[in-house]
C-alpha cells in the first residue's frame, strides 16, 4: 500500500489523468472511450518520433564538443547563433515535442536561452515544410510576408527571454538539486577519463582532474553518474542529498 502511495506521490499527474479517465467512463462513457482513441492516436506517433529524436540527442551530447555549441550558439555567439539557431529549427521535422529533448541536450551543452526559444519558435512555426504548404494553399505572398514577421517576432521574443529567464530558473533533474560533485585528489591518477566524458564540468589541473563548477540546472546526472562509474580510481564523489 506504502509503495503504491509513494508511486502515486511520485506520478502525480498520471495519476490525475487516470483519475480524469476513470470520471469520464463513469460519467460520459463514449467521450472516454473517443479521448482513449486519441490518446493512443498520439501514444503511437511519438513512439515513431522519439527514438530517432533520443538518438540525436545522444550524437549531440557525444560527438559535439561543448566547446562547440558555446562558441556558435552560446551566450556570446550572437547574431552567428541566431542565424544557426533559426535554421536548425526551420530546417528540422517531426512535430514540436521532439524538440524539446534536443533543445535540453543544448541548453546543457551551454547553448543559450535566446537561441533554444530561436530553435523552438522557428520549429513550431516556420519550418520549412510548412512554408511550403503554406505557399500552395495561401500563395507565395502570404507565406514570404508572414515569414518576415514571424522571424522579426521571434528575435525579439529571442532577446526578451533571454533576459528575462536565466539557466538557473530552469528546473534541475531531481537528482542535481543540491547535489555536491567533488574529487579525491590523493586518488586522482590524472587519466583524464572524466575530462574526455565531460570536458566543460571537469578540467585537468597539475595532473589532477578539478571540477569547474557545481553542476546545476541542464547538467545531466545520468552523465555525471557514468563519468563516476568509469574513473578507475573511484575518486570523483557525486552525492545528490
Ligand atoms: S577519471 Fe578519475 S582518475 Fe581519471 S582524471 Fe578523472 S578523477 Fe582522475
Amino acid at each position: 500500500m506504502t509503495a503504491v502511495l509513494n508511486g502515486i506521490k511520485k506520478n502525480r499527474l498520471l495519476a490525475l489523468v487516470a483519475l480524469a479517465y476513470l470520471v469520464l467512463f463513469i460519467v460520459a462513457p463514449g467521450k472516454a472511450s473517443s479521448s482513449v482513441q486519441n490518446s493512443v492516436y498520439y501514444l503511437v506517433e511519438m513512439l515513431q518520433v522519439l527514438p530517432v529524436i533520443f538518438l540525436l540527442t545522444v550524437v549531440i551530447e557525444a560527438w559535439i564538443p561543448k566547446e562547440t555549441i558555446i562558441l556558435h550558439m552560446g551566450d556570446k555567439s550572437g547574431l552567428w547563433g541566431n542565424f544557426l539557431s533559426l535554421a536548425l529549427g526551420s530546417l528540422s521535422a517531426g512535430p514540436i515535442y521532439a524538440a524539446f529533448p534536443i533543445s535540453k541536450t543544448l541548453l546543457g551543452k551551454g547553448a543559450s536561452i535566446t537561441n533554444i526559444v530561436i530553435i523552438l519558435s522557428s520549429w513550431a512555426v516556420i519550418k520549412v515544410p510548412m512554408l511550403a504548404n503554406e505557399a500552395k494553399f495561401l500563395g507565395p505572398d502570404f507565406m514570404a510576408v508572414r515569414w518576415v514577421l514571424t522571424v522579426a517576432a521571434i528575435l525579439v521574443m529571442g532577446a526578451l527571454m533571454g533576459k528575462i529567464v536565466k539557466k538557473k530558473d530552469l528546473p534541475a533533474d531531481d537528482a542535481d538539486e543540491k547535489a555536491t560533485l567533488t574529487i579525491q585528489q590523493e586518488y586522482c591518477v590524472g587519466c583524464g577519463v572524466c575530462v574526455k566524458m565531460m570536458p566543460g564540468l571537469y578540467a585537468m589541473k597539475d595532473n589532477k582532474a578539478v571540477v569547474q563548477f557545481e553542476p546545476g540546472p541542464g547538467v545531466p546526472s545520468e552523465k555525471i553518474r557514468q563519468t563516476v562509474q568509469k574513473c578507475p580510481t573511484k575518486a570523483i564523489v557525486y552525492l545528490p542529498e
